[in-house]
């Protein structure tokens, strides 16, 4: 592991002078650790945030939300507003990780956290999210698990957190605090894609700090749910994934929130499918022609064209599991 110093920070100003000088925030530290090990990542300085209070969860008068930095994955599944009003988050956070990961790991870390992309974490490969300039092994080697929507031809991995789909479908905004203030940015905004910069994953000024997501108050009611489809049932990452958010009022959708994982460098909203059911009455037959658009786009690579038929099916399903079947 390369040499690195240690300082944990008292209060946010501690913790933004030492970002400013370059080191590199660490909470519940579930991912950072291990590419640190790996000798994937190298910071110079770690600077604990984990004791500052960035941990409330808060619910707003018109019904939005604003969840924490520091909010842990399992307390934020667990609360009563959010397995109430969004059940879209919870879900996609109780299909994440492990029961002990989740239990460590913050939302400011989990949207933060980098490709499960197989190369990227092999230093001996080439990548040129790790090295910039170095190449992308993924391209001609096995990439069953990669992207096939906002691909470059620097980089094919796929963003890796569920609750960052959720977090796409219902728009929120993700508030930070920086050497020059508060700001706040779209979630479409806060994750880049790869481009001929993969190496850039967010939005983030030097020292930039995440304080919390807000999720925007939704008309209610608002059906919401997540679907991941895997491998294997516990402790993997999504193939493909759907997080549905639909408001119904007299037999039809005025709003349709839709976004999907496991296919995109960054979770991908999926605009057509919305735009597709905004105004219509749910039905099977809707359903289906609706998440026939779901993979409009796709650039799919070797080994995962199937991703292209699955992530319509698993759109389509979600749809009739939130939407009703009729
Ligand atoms: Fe690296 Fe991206 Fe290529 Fe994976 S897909 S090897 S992360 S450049």
């Amino acid at each position: 592991m390369h040499p690195f110093s240690y300082t944990r920070a008292a209060d946010t100003r501690g913790a933004l002078d030492a970002g400013r000088r370059g080191g590199r925030y660490i909470a519940g530290g579930t991912t950072l650790v291990d590419l640190m090990r790996e000798t994937v990542e190298r910071p110079d300085t770690l600077v604990d945030i984990s004791g500052l209070p960035l941990r409330d969860i808060l619910v707003a008068k018109d019904g939005g939300l604003r969840i924490g930095a520091l909010a842990r994955m399992a307390e934020t599944a667990a609360h009563p507003t959010v397995r109430a009003a969004f059940p879209v988050v919870a879900q996609a956070l109780e299909l994440s990780a492990s029961a002990q990961l989740r239990n460590m790991a913050t939302i400011g870390g989990n949207i933060m956290q980098r490709t499960r992309c197989t190369y990227f974490r092999d230093v001996s490969a080439d990548c040129n999210k790790r090295e910039p300039g170095s190449g992308c092994a993924a391209r001609d080697g096995f990439n069953r698990m990669h992207a096939i929507l906002g691909t470059s031809e620097s980089c094919v991995a796929t963003h890796p957190s569920d609750v960052a789909v959720a977090f796409a479908a219902l728009e929120a905004r993700v508030h930070v605090l920086g050497p020059d203030g508060a700001r706040d940015i779209p979630f479409a905004d806060f994750l880049l894609r790869p481009g001929s910069t993969p190496s850039r994953e967010q939005a983030l000024g030097k020292g930039e700090l995440i304080t919390a997501v807000e999720i925007p108050a939704r008309p209610r009611p608002l059906r919401s749910g997540y679907l991941k489809v895997r491998d294997r049932q516990s402790y993997e990452f999504a193939l493909t994934s759907a997080a549905v958010a639909l408001h119904i009022r007299g037999g039809v959708i005025r709003e349709a929130k839709v976004a999907a994982g496991g296919v995109g460098t960054v979770p991908w909203k999926l605009s057509a499918v919305e735009q597709a059911l905004v105004g219509e009455r749910p039905s099977d037959a809707l359903w289906t022609a609706a998440a026939a658009h779901a993979a409009d786009g796709a650039r799919p690579l070797h080994h995962n064209r199937f991703k292209v038929a699955l992530l319509k099916r698993t759109v389509e399903r979600q749809l009739r599991v939130v939407g009703g079947s009729k």
